[in-house]
Formats: C-alpha cells, structure tokens, sequence
C-alpha cells in the first residue's frame, strides 16, 4: 500500500523532535500521535472558528474538534469572555460556588433522570466513579463493556477497548492486573443474545453494564434498535445497574445527548423508552476546559460521599475556570446550534461518500445525529458495521492516504479510522466548501492505496 505523507513544515518537525525528548511519544494522549496515518502529528499554535492553525501558521479546517467539547467551534468569543472573568476572580478555591450549582442544574434540566449531578474533571474520572458506585450501590464486583467501546483509561474498561486502543491494536494494556482484568467481562457489541447468556451465567456477581450511548470510538457504530432498551430490561431484571456513558454524545449529538434522541424516537414509534440508572458526560459538559461529571437518581447518587459510603473526590472537581467554560457552552447551545451541527454533517457525509464513490472506493459512511465517520472495504460497502470486529476486518490502509492528502488539501481529521469527525456550529459554507474542495484529492489517494 502507497503511503502517501503530507509535506511536514520544518517548524513543526523540530517542535516533534523536541517533544519525544520531553514527553513519551511526544504526545501527552496517544490519540494525537499519527500513529496508525505515520508521519508527525501536527503541532498547534492557535485555533479560532472551525480552523486550526499549527506552528509553521498553516491554516486547517479542523473535524476533530478537540475530539468533541469544541461544539460551538474553537474560541468562541462569549465563552472566552466567561473564562476570562472568572479566572480574573481567582482559579481554584477548594470550597463550593454557585456556578457549580448551576451547571448541575442546567444537566438536570436536559437530562431530567440527572437529579443529581457530581462534577469531576475528565471522563476517565466520571466511568471510573461510576462503576465504583455500581459496585458499592450492588455489592456486586463484575462489570460487563462491550468491545470497541472505549470509557476512558480505567483498569477495568480498557479491555478490548476502541479510541487510542483500537489505533494502536493493542490486545490489552501492560500494568492492568489479572485481578482487575477478571472482573470486566467484555461482550460484542449490538448483541442482546450474548448479554442475556452472560446474566444467565454469572447474573448475581454483575454490579453493572457500561455501555457508550451510541459508540464513537471504533468509527461511529449505533446501537441497533431495541440494543440500549434490551440493557435495560435485562439489568433491571438482575439487580445490576446501567450505565449510560455519554461523554462523547451527550450535549453534542442533541440537546439531551444520544438518550434524549432516542427515546424521542421511540416515543414517537410508539416504544416506552428508556433510563439508565447512570449517566456519564464530558467534553462539550467543558466547553474545551477539564469539566465531566456523572448524574442519576437521588437514590444512587446519594451514595457518594460525603452524604454516602461510595468515596470520591478532587481536589480541581468543579474548578471555577473550568465551570465557567462548561456552563457558558451549554447556555449557547440551543437548538439552532444543533440543527447547524446536523445540516453540516448531512452535507459533509454526502459529500464524502459521493468522492469515494466516484473513484471506485468501496465504503459506508456511519452516522449518529452530527457524528459520522468512514469505514473502507467491500464488507463494510455491502453490509455495513455493527460490531467491533467488523470495524477492525475494514481497509485501514486506504484511510492512511485518505487522511494525509486531506491534511495536505488543510483539512485536519481525526488521525485515525476508529475515530468520529466532529463538526462545529462554526462550520460556515466557507469552510464546507474547503472539505468538499479537498476530497476528490482524498478519494484519489484512497483509491490508489
Ligand atoms: N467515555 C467515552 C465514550 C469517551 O469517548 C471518552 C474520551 N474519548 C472517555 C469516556 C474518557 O474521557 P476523558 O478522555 O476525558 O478521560
């Protein structure tokens, strides 16, 4: 397989050299590494809109997003303002503020069955506490994920994992214990027939099942109808909780995450619906600062200490700086940001499908509301992909061309095929017309690999 590797300026090379001196990888999260594409990761100076600039001032129209929380495009000015101004009130003070209490009201107010809300500072942070509280809650050990879906670096969630994981086709990661590796049970994905063996199995020593509310970390692969209400009906029925993680979806994909979209669907189909016991969110929750949280009913979440005997804290949870990101994002994103963010990615996903078509590139473009990516090869051209085994059988090869002669046109995308495109309520027709511009190019070097 041709590679074909953009030009890389000189300036952005010494910055990758310097950085694998200081840093491991160079990188201070392996997503950013162009580890599966080659080549160095760009290195950014500044970012405003939908672009992103890297340290030779080379302009991108940028589909990563910072990998989500950037919904309203980068900088956005009201939301720097917001962050200015409680920065100049002082950085962290260790004691509650106000604006936590209302960034937890205003989740509660789009996630009603959030009545109560814990903010922390990372994802990793808001699964981590999660299953611990489900494990607490239940008095249960074992927690069951699904292949491919990713819940951030926790011991028990990283086997079998997408994201970074999946890029670097890593069978499991180097310091997890035995201990800790027996007491996750890892299903595929989309598959009710293997959740019910498994609580048939081993249904009492369950605490929960964590599940990505739409999964958007071995390329976007959705639930198929009926999956997340089956986790439902079959937890309840075993005592074991659900745990919904919306760290990727929620305040993104609608104004209620991939659960308010949903259950509004199957609502209108007639269908119950659904509730998780958990929820957990993050990234757009921060508007780009360190803010993600976990909500759910008073019940369960009173848990936590210190009205609970579930212990967990921080030292930066609920940082004002970061608040003030969080909250001033959610206030701005009304429904109009969310009807941009779904016309673009409808224009953007035709878009790409109609370049790879016309090169013979045999493809599907998935969807979930804004988020989409590729997956190359004929298996997923014919059938689609629903599993995460089905994700890894695709044509790697040809989205490392693809990605480069996109960075090369200045387009940034994700660095990886098991990665989601995020788009932005500042993607304007400029900017579409940039990507759109640049895919022909893209599908030649997809085609040609
Ligand atoms: N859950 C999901 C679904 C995610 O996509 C991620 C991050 N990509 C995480 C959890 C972990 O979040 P963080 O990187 O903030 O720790």
């Amino acid at each position: 397989a041709a590679q074909v590797a953009a030009e890389v300026p000189a300036d952005n090379h010494s910055a990758f050299v310097r950085a694998q001196a200081a840093i491991p990888g160079g990188v201070n999260s392996p997503v950013r590494a162009y580890g599966s594409v080659g080549g160095d990761p760009r290195f950014l100076a500044r970012a405003a809109g939908p672009y992103v600039y890297d340290v030779a001032g080379r302009e991108y129209v940028d589909l990563v997003c910072s990998w989500g929380p950037a919904l309203l495009g980068h900088a956005h000015p009201e939301v720097v303002a917001a962050v200015q101004e409680a920065a100049a009130r002082g950085l962290s003070f260790g004691a509650p503020t106000v604006a936590e209490v209302e960034l937890a009201e205003e989740i509660r107010r789009r996630v009603p069955a959030a009545e109560r809300v814990r903010l922390v500072s990372t994802g990793t942070e808001a699964t981590m506490t999660a299953i611990r509280l489900a494990r607490g809650v239940t008095g249960r050990s074992v927690i069951v994920k699904f292949a491919g879906n990713y819940h951030g670096h926790v011991d028990a969630l990283l086997a079998e994992a997408g994201s970074g994981v999946a890029t670097l086709a890593m069978p499991g990661t180097a310091g997890v214990t035995e201990a800790s590796a027996a007491e996750t049970l890892v299903l595929p994905y989309n598959d009710l027939a293997a959740v019910e063996q498994a609580f048939t199995e081993r249904g009492t020593q369950i605490a929960a099942v964590i599940v990505e509310a739409s999964p958007a970390n071995m390329g976007v692969v959705p639930p198929q109808p009926g999956f997340n209400e089956g986790l439902r009906r079959i937890t309840r029925e075993h005592g074991a909780l659900l745990i919904l993680d919306e760290v990727l979806t929620g305040f993104r994909v609608g104004p209620s995450g991939w659960w308010g979209l949903e259950n509004e669907q199957v609502r209108a189909e007639g269908g119950e619906g659904y509730t998780p016991d958990l929820f957990t969110f993050g990234k757009v929750v921060g508007g780009g600062m360190p803010v993600a949280a976990l909500g759910g009913p008073a019940a369960i979440m009173d848990q936590l200490a210190p009205s609970g005997p579930v212990y967990q804290a921080g030292t930066l949870s609920g940082n004002p700086v970061a608040v003030a990101s969080g909250l001033a994002t959610l206030r701005l994103a009304d429904e109009s940001v969310y009807a941009h963010v779904d016309a673009v990615a409808d224009t953007l996903a035709t878009a790409v499908g109609h370049a790879l078509d016309a090169e013979g590139v045999q493809h599907t473009v998935q969807r979930a509301g804004s988020l989409f990516s590729v997956f190359f090869g004929p298996f997923a051209a014919a059938s689609g992909v629903r599993d995460y085994a089905q994700a890894q059988a695709q044509e790697t090869f040809r989205y490392r061309a693809f990605f480069h002669a996109m960075l090369e046109a200045g387009v940034n995308l994700p660095p990886s095929v098991f990665e989601a495109w995020f788009v932005s309520a500042a993607h304007d027709d400029e900017a579409l017309a940039r990507i759109v511009e640049a895919l022909p190019a893209g599908a030649r070097a997809a085609a040609a690999a």
